[in-house]
């Protein structure tokens, strides 16, 4: 909420730019029913003595202020609650509620969607990356511990890429990345980024420090792409840095595999 939000009816706080949304629906709603009224009024009864001309158009004024300014004030709250809700529920259906990055269905989506804006991303990389021996923190420290260390991860990879990317939870210790408009060594050096990240700072777990480190694969792509097989490859390269020994970043470029993938 906003240091310039305001009270509205007592409980529903609203924004300044929503208050003035608010006035202007409610003053032009009833601006118009005004006008229909008057009209319809002057119509109806132009023909009547002057008297009754006037009365007919001083209630012609008075009712739709009475009626339309509270019911268009009223509807147009309901409405931005409405929307204030939708937008809520709309971030709640694609945030992982423990790492706050964006759920697995959703980063599929956004990454489907932003592969299909060609002009916006020409280039890029996928990173998948997994946790090593996860298992274990939780079997040492317990299943708080684990939760903690997973938000650290998706804090650090957060902080390492750049404001467009999506960050995403695969699902238990598995995060993805798309980094958006990066050549391919870059997309090495910004994994190598995370992982050092992660590898240097041991867990402090009352007292106790665990070293994490996370297992990262990376494909480059140029040109059309498509989610499948950016993860299918990345996923890959991700299982060869498991091999090789954990706590390092496997990449290959893309561009040629995905065509053979796809
Ligand atoms: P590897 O290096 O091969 O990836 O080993 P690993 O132990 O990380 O992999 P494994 O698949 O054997 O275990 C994953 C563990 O991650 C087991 C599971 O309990 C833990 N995990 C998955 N999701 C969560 C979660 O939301 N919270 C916590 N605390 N642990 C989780
Ligand atoms: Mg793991
Ligand atoms: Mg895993």
């Amino acid at each position: 909420m906003t240091r310039t939000a305001i009270a509205v009816a007592g409980h529903t706080r609203i924004s300044r730019r929503g208050a003035a949304m608010l006035s202007r629906w409610t003053i032009l709603g009833t601006l118009g029913c005004l006008a229909i009224s008057l009209a319809w009024n002057w119509l109806a009864f132009r023909n009547m003595d002057a008297t009754a001309l006037r009365q007919g158009l001083i209630s012609a004024t008075v009712l739709p202020i009475i009626l339309a300014g509270p019911l268009f004030f009223y509807l147009t709250l309901k409405m931005r609650e409405l929307a204030s809700a939708n937008h809520q529920l709309a971030e709640l259906a694609s945030t992982d509620h423990l790492t706050k990055c964006l759920n697995r269905r959703a980063l599929i989506a956004n990454v489907e969607r932003m592969l299909e804006q060609r002009d916006h991303v020409a280039q890029g990389a996928l990173l998948v990356i997994d946790a090593d021996h996860f298992k274990q923190v939780n079997d040492l420290y317990g299943h708080h511990q684990g939760d903690l260390a997973l938000i650290r991860i998706a804090d650090v990879i957060r902080k390492c890429v750049r404001q467009g990317d999506l960050v995403g939870r695969m699902g238990g210790e598995e995060f993805a990345v798309l980094l958006g408009g990066v050549a391919p060594d870059q997309a090495v050096r910004i994994a190598e980024r995370i992982r050092q990240a992660i590898a240097s700072t041991p867990l402090d777990i009352d007292g106790a420090e665990h070293r994490l480190t996370i297992s990262v694969g990376c494909t480059a792509f140029s040109g059309a792409a498509k989610f499948r097989d950016l993860f299918s490859l990345a996923d890959q390269r991700l299982y060869d840095a498991k091999r090789l020994g954990r706590n390092r970043v496997e990449a290959g470029d893309g561009t040629s595999e995905t065509k053979k993938a796809g």
